[in-house]
């Protein structure tokens, strides 16, 4: 397997190249405007039900968050 450079990726809230430091986000204050609109709620949270025994096959967006924890 040959060895995959580290390309720099694009932050998320402005599209610049992404620093180290302040990965995966460009700059602090990019960084900042993510847990804002965490806080804010901007993101859209698992708090809507369906309904009884109709939510199980609903967990896709919930495992990309576990994987933070890891
Ligand atoms: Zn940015």
């Amino acid at each position: 397997m040959a060895e995959t450079p580290a390309k720099p990726t694009e932050c998320p809230i402005c599209a610049k190249p992404v620093t180290e430091k302040y990965r995966p986000f460009c700059s602090k204050r990019c960084a900042d405007v993510d847990l804002a609109r965490w806080l804010g709620g901007t993101y859209r949270l698992p708090t809507e039900e369906s309904g009884p025994g109709d939510g199980e096959g609903d967990g896709a967006e919930g495992a990309e968050f576990r994987e933070k924890q890891d």
